[in-house]
């Protein structure tokens, strides 16, 4: 058996062919492959508008300044997540309050945040950041209810959760990233990720306003719509200060305005070329974890070792099949004999060193604490073959029953 990563992206020939094509076009960068991209990851998950950066921190971190977070400002989120999730707020000179995790869900527990939020007298805390952890996608439409009562904005950090839906108070189902309850949703292209662009990343929304602002912001801040200048037309065409008079009705070509003070965060047309290719079999993809995470089901399902999230759960999109387990170093450590290399998802970002200089320290979110002590992601990735997933199992019920 070949060694066997927790996540491995997949390539095809027709994911290079398609590369190569915008290679040899006119365009690398924010070509025509770009708001092809756009356009189709916007239909995919449901949302008006979608826009296309560098990768999945820079999506957030643009988010915070479209939010207008300052210095001052406090925002919500969980401990259980990539640290990217908390720091766009430190970008911004902002405060992170971590809540705890409901240990059933593993996702931000909204009597938490809710309890936080009664607590906040000076209404300092201005947003937050749910994320759809392990591709479970987190009830919004509660989430949105409760930030609407404390006049707090929604960045749905949907990385883990392309294709995966919530079912609202009607049963209905609602996509991750569709823009109808959260603000903002980001999305990430690394390689681990659903979709592989190399690095990559997508904002979601169905705000016309936070749209233009984000278009704006991936790229210097600069605009070169006509109707968006604030300069005067004789100040453009240079002609306010000499004897020229313009005769042209319109601003000159080349004239842009910087407007705000933004960033190089744009994706490159290749990257949008593979992301496109790779978007068409997301489907598929999607189908083959659940799958995976069905025959996990079957496997553990009587077993003492299986807790949590683990269960099988509607519109879970199934980054990560997590099981936690006793032993669970001794386990992890018998699967890398066997070349089989789980991950843990995630240390909790309180605890790391950079938020403990804030006063973050154990004790503080138990339940996220006693998670990870426990937690272990072991493969899932659609290419991981029926033999391959077989010997997983059949490792870690060795281990276990030796
Ligand atoms: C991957 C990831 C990010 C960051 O995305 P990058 O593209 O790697 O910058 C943010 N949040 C979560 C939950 C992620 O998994």
């Amino acid at each position: 058996m070949n060694k066997i990563p927790y996540g491995r992206q997949h390539i095809t020939e027709s994911d290079i062919q398609a590369v190569v094509d915008t290679l040899k076009s006119d365009y690398l960068t924010q070509g025509p492959r770009i708001a092809e991209f756009e356009q189709a990851f916007a239909n995919y998950v449901g949302a008006k508008y979608a826009v296309a950066v560098s990768n999945g921190t820079a999506a957030l971190h643009l988010n915070a300044i479209a939010l207008d977070v300052k210095p001052g400002d406090k925002v919500i989120t969980t401990p259980i997540t990539f640290v990217a999730s908390a720091n766009c707020v430190k970008y911004c000179g902002g405060e992170v309050i971590f809540a705890d995790i409901d240990p059933n869900t593993y996702l931000l527990d909204i009597r938490e945040v809710r309890k936080i939020l009664e607590a906040d007298i000076h209404r300092e805390i201005k947003g937050i950041i749910p994320v759809n952890f392990a591709g479970r996608v987190v009830d919004i439409q509660a989430f949105r209810q409760l930030a609407d009562e404390f006049d707090c904005w929604i960045i749905e950090d949907a990385c883990h959760s392309p294709g995966g839906f919530f079912l609202d108070s009607d049963q209905k189902q609602v996509m991750s990233g569709s823009g109808q309850y959260a603000d903002l949703a980001i999305f990430s292209f690394h390689p681990v990720k659903h979709i592989a662009a190399g690095e990559g990343g997508m904002i979601t929304t169905n705000d016309e306003k936070l749209y233009k602002k984000l278009l704006m912001l991936r790229t210097h801040g600069i605009t070169r719509d006509e109707n968006l200048f604030e300069n005067s037309l004789e100040f453009a065409s240079g002609t306010s200060n000499n004897e020229q008079r313009t005769t042209s009705l319109s601003y000159p070509d080349w004239y842009m305005e910087m407007q705000e003070l933004g960033f190089n965060y744009r994706l490159t047309d290749f990257q949008a070329a593979l992301g496109l290719s790779q978007l068409n079999r997301a489907e598929e993809g999607l189908e083959r974890r659940r799958e995976i995470a069905k025959n996990y089901h079957e496997a553990f399902k009587n077993k003492s070792f299986i807790k949590g999230q683990s269960g099988l759960i509607e519109g879970h999109a199934y980054h990560l099949y997590i099981l936690e387990v006793d032993d669970r170093i001794g386990l992890f450590n018998y699967l890398r004999e066997n070349k089989i290399f789980a991950q843990i998802h995630y240390i909790p970002a309180h605890l790391m060193p950079y938020y403990r200089q804030f006063g973050w320290k154990e004790g503080d979110l138990p339940n996220a604490e006693k998670y990870y002590s426990q937690c272990i992601s072991i493969p899932m990735f659609p290419s991981l073959s029926d033999e391959e997933q077989r010997f997983v199992m059949d490792k870690i019920d060795d281990f276990y029953n030796g």
